[in-house]
């Protein structure tokens, strides 16, 4: 298993993809990416800028007019299999270098990488059955609607979860007949890059394209006024500058953003399936998931039993490496997201919350991202600990006394990306998902992975447009257009004079 840049053969090292090569940046900077589980260098990646995006546009343009969206849908949908059955042909390989710039133990790698491939596949098998409609006639005018591509989507995408954000911001795109340009995050852009490799193989020079880097590529595709469509997902902050930026243009964005997700357990919940929930929900790629729950709701009547079965369970767990089979939680994946976790942590004991449980790192973990579970007791509304999201393995407690008071706290955030109910009674259960307002509510589960048909995305300022979904994302990356036409009327009687 390869453990060093060393180890690591990466034809893509130091190379943005475009136009179906890779080549360098314009600049000719490049940056390293390290193993958060060693600080180790394990790949060195080129440090894109502005006119390297404007090359990758251009590429993209030119195949969108003069290839991709000539070939029928069904033609476009063979090409996503291809890419499909590349991905699970290297899969092991992805899973690998996965957990090698992302810190994420290698089970949760490989749920990741077999999303990524299941969602070529998914919008492969729908690119030929999204249609349009046909409206009933008005005396001699009948209109029906095609759904057309709208040229070239730039997508932008975070690290936590690198070959499934490739997969989402790629392949419905492509399945819809647009090209893409994709700006993967600077902190896990190697996935991507191995994903280049298969399109390279396996797609038409140009359709997809690649340029890694930090900000300044991905401003400037922002506001590139040869991108149609803007696909974004990260924090709610670059979400609004990327709004502001598409407002430029008048062009369309999706944006997948933050989240900070209330888990109400309610006094009948099956309590063993709650906490094992809970624990996941928190420590899935160590709380570093937008769906995760970093709010947890507890009946007064159940608070302590659930908290002494909660922090046992935590605290039973292993942190480690994630190439590690035996870790459970992993580093975080980045020295940015650590400073931000530990700073997080910092805050929330000097706003006076009291940490109820911390974690240890073991010492001979060394020098790697690691951040223990902590979980914070005592913590009021006003509390930034409490209102602003963390994204790692950090939990606020707060008690309620009654369901009103749940939803009344559940729904006390700007975010509204997901939420979860634990309770015996269904009907209770569903009741309280219809309250709470966020864009996807878990019943007695909390499995924030994603599931493709359901649509996931967030209310308020957790985002807007659905990813993973088949008729709204295949409507986020198409535009409708009606064509009215004149048919013969039979008010007139021209059909009897036909002839
Ligand atoms: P981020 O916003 O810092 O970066 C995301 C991407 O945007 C990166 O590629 C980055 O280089 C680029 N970027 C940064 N500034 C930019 C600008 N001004 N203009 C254009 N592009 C810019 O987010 P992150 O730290 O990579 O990811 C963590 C965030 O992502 C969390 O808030 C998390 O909740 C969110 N997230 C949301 C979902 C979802 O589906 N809702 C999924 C995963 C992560």
């Amino acid at each position: 298993m390869p453990e060093t840049q060393s180890d690591l053969s990466l034809p893509y090292n130091g190379k943005l993809f475009i136009d179906g090569e890779f080549i360098e940046s314009e600049g000719g900077n490049r940056f390293d990416v390290e193993d958060p589980a060693s600080r180790d260098v394990i790949g060195s990646v080129a440090d894109g800028t502005a006119e390297d995006i404007d090359i990758a546009v251009d590429a993209a343009r030119d195949a969108y007019e003069t290839c991709w969206r000539q070939l029928s849908a069904r033609d476009r949908g063979e090409y996503l299999f291809a890419v499909a059955d590349a991905i699970e042909d290297e899969f092991e390989e992805f899973v690998e270098l996965e957990t090698l710039e992302n810190g994420k133990p290698l089970e949760q790698s490989r749920s990741d990488v077999r999303e990524a491939a299941k969602t070529f596949r998914y919008y492969g098998g729908g690119a030929d059955k999204y249609h349009g409609d046909t409206i009933p006639e008005k005396r001699d005018l009948f209109d029906y609607t095609v759904q057309e591509p709208y040229g070239v989507v730039g997508s932008i995408i975070p690290w936590n979860w690198p070959p499934m954000h490739t997969a989402d911001f790629t392949a419905a795109p492509i399945a819809c007949g647009n090209t893409v340009v994709l700006k993967p995050a600077p902190e896990a852009p190697l996935s991507s890059l191995k994903m280049a490799e298969i399109w390279q193989r396996v797609l038409p020079d140009g359709v997809v394209n690649v340029v890694t880097g930090s900000t300044e590529p991905g401003v400037r595709l922002s506001r590139h006024d040869g991108v149609n469509k803007i696909g974004f997902t990260g924090h709610t902050e670059t979400g609004t500058k990327i709004m502001e930026s598409a407002a430029q243009t008048i062009t369309s964005v999706m944006l997948e953003l933050g989240g900070k997700n209330p888990n109400i357990v309610l006094p009948d919940a099956p309590l063993d399936d709650a906490v094992a929930g809970t624990v996941a929900g928190l420590l899935t790629n160590t709380g570093q998931a937008c769906a995760g729950c970093e709010r947890l709701l507890l009946h007064e009547d159940i608070a302590d039993e659930f908290l002494d079965a909660f922090i046992d369970h935590i605290s039973a767990l292993t942190i480690g490496p994630g190439i590690d089979s035996e870790t459970d939680i992993g580093p975080l994946a980045n020295a940015k997201q650590y400073e931000k976790v530990t700073d997080y942590i910092s805050l929330g004991k000097s706003e006076g919350a009291t940490v109820l449980y911390e974690g240890e790192v073991p010492e001979e973990l060394g020098d790697g991202f690691y951040v223990p579970p902590v979980v914070f007791g005592d913590v009021d509304g006003e509390m930034r600990i409490v209102n602003e999201e963390v994204f790692g393995p950090v939990i606020v407690v707060r008690k309620y006394s009654s369901v009103r008071d749940a939803i009344e706290i559940a729904n006390d955030t700007e975010y509204g990306l997901t939420g979860a109910v634990w309770t015996r009674d269904a009907r209770v259960g569903n009741r309280l998902a219809r309250r709470i307002d966020a864009g996807i509510v878990y019943i007695n589960n909390y499995d924030n992975g994603t599931f493709l048909g359901a649509p996931f995305g967030g209310f308020g300022r957790s985002g807007m447009g659905k990813k993973l979904a088949f008729e709204e994302t295949m409507q986020e990356f198409t535009r409708t257009k009606t064509v009215r036409t004149r048919v013969a009327s039979e008010d007139l009687d021209e059909l009897d004079d036909y002839y």
